[in-house]
């Protein structure tokens, strides 16, 4: 660079008349050799900057790979791996998007609880490898009964809570027959035994609590309730009972 600085310099200080020829092409020759200097030095910024893209493009892809792991990962960790239902965590994440749009727009909702009966006298009785069976079941049917914006997670060991939405409290009836008649009108298979087994369940109405904590817990309450007065039976606030 600083041999085109000097280059300039000369060629301004030259008079062709007094230094003639010989001078000129003595520029000249230098003029090549810079030339070729910068050209070479543009070559070598153009490759860097080439090489430079590519290993950009290599971490970003690297990003990529290591954001699918991530989000995979999470969704795994969110699930529960005997029922393929929310894990209580999960549960407790996607609430939080779900009350955000209850301050919103009034999303009417329920929490429900499901506590699965006298499971403790079902394991001793089939072995534990037949209950992991009926609890893997018994979520496959509420999460195929549930709708897009509902959720239902595996809250404890034989525990389930799920969140239904509804505009009308028909709509949440009927959720509530379908689930009670899928269990009592069939029986769960393990091998080669047909066992029929019942489940006890709590309501509460989100619209009639302050909070969802407050609402959750009226539910718990509702199924100790239902598993006080007998269990194989679902209850609600104003004391109906499914
Ligand atoms: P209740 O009608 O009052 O609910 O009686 P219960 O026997 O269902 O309730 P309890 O809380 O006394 O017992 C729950 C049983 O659930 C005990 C536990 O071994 C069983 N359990 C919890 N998690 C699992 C699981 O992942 N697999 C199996 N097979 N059993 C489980
Ligand atoms: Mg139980
Ligand atoms: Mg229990």
């Amino acid at each position: 660079f600083r041999s085109v600085l000097s280059i300039k310099e000369r060629i301004e200080s030259i008079s062709i008349k007094e230094d003639g020829l010989e001078a000129l092409t003595k520029l000249q020759n230098e003029l090549i050799y810079a030339a070729s200097s910068i050209e070479k030095e543009m070559n070598n910024v153009t490759n860097k900057l080439q090489s430079g893209k590519t290993k950009v493009q290599e971490l970003e892809e690297k990003v990529n790979t290591l954001e699918a792991e991530l989000s995979r990962t999470k969704t795994e960790n969110m699930r529960d791996h005997l029922t393929g239902l929310l894990t209580r965590r999960a549960f407790s994440d996607e609430i939080k998007k779900i009350e955000s749009a209850y301050e919103r727009i009034k999303t009417q909702y329920a929490i429900i609880f499901f506590d699965l009966d006298h499971f403790k006298r079902l394991n001793d009785t089939y072995g534990h490898e037949c209950g992991d069976v009926v609890l893997s079941t018994f979520g496959k049917i509420l999460n195929k009964s549930i709708r897009d914006h509902d959720i239902v997670g595996r809250y404890g060991g034989e525990e389930f809570v799920a969140i239904i939405h509804f505009n009308l409290n028909r709509e949440l009836l009927q959720f509530l027959k379908r689930i009670k008649t899928i269990v009592t009108e069939n029986s769960f298979l393990y091998k080669d035994k047909k066992i029929k087994v019942t489940f006890s369940a709590g309501v509460a109405l989100r619209s009639n609590y302050d909070t969802y904590d407050n609402t959750l817990q009226k539910a718990d309450m509702l199924l100790y309730q239902a598993k006080e007065s007998g269990r194989n039976k679902i209850v609600l606030e104003n004391g109906m009972e499914i």
